[in-house]
């Protein structure tokens, strides 16, 4: 994507993400690979829906030595990092802590997206990726790998659950995962809604937790 385009996109990213009701305070990150190897992500501390083009922060590929002229970028950085370089098809990341997928994680469920029609067909899988440190390469690592996981024939997953931490999509466009990161966080709050109403899914989720 062309820089001046990609931060107009990332800026209206920034706003639907709050008005979807997916981030509180600074937290949440948007990035989009540029043409020539660089990225540009979402500056830390910040909030991101108000953030003006200018305040984006154009990051190498790969990890640069601290103290350049990388400005304050995202302390997610590694993850968007470790994707884009895991998977050629990717463009852009959302990332976020919508509350519906933090209570998941929290509660020990794991909504499966074949339960409902949509998201059978938008999220082909919803993998599970562990509680690691915020910022961490262990975390970053895990995401990218979890991403590009799948059996021959099968269909990358454009989503995960972080636990304890929120959800992470994908896309060829900030919309489309901004989009995905939306529909998560639906297939959430329907699992929830109906497992209060006294629905259980079945097979019944393993009392130990997530396994995978
Ligand atoms: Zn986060």
């Amino acid at each position: 994507v062309e820089e001046t385009v990609a931060r107009q996109a990332l800026v209206a990213a920034g706003a639907r993400l709050r008005s979807a009701g997916l981030i509180a305070g600074t937290e949440g990150n948007l990035s989009l690979r540029l043409d020539g190897g660089s990225l540009l992500i979402t500056p830390s501390g910040r909030r991101k829906d108000e953030l003006g083009p200018g305040d984006l922060v154009v990051v190498g590929l790969e990890n640069q030595a601290a103290g350049g002229s990388e400005g304050n970028p995202s302390s997610d950085v590694a993850i968007h990092r470790r994707i884009y370089s895991a998977r050629d098809d990717v463009s852009a990341i959302a990332h976020a802590h919508p509350p519906a997928s933090l209570a998941m994680t929290l509660a020990g469920e794991r909504p499966d997206p074949a339960v409902l029609p949509e998201t059978a067909m938008l999220l082909p899988r919803l993998p599970f990726v562990a509680l690691a440190t915020p910022g961490s390469a262990e975390l970053a690592q895990a995401v990218a790998t979890s991403l590009a996981a799948g059996a021959s024939g099968e269909e990358l997953p454009v989503a995960v659950l972080l636990e304890r931490h929120g959800a992470i999509a994908v896309g060829s466009s900030i919309d489309e995962a901004v989009d995905r990161l939306e529909l998560v966080e639906v297939l959430c709050r329907a699992w929830w809604d109906a497992r209060m109403l006294g629905w259980a899914p079945t097979p019944a989720p393993s009392k130990a937790g997530p396994q995978y």
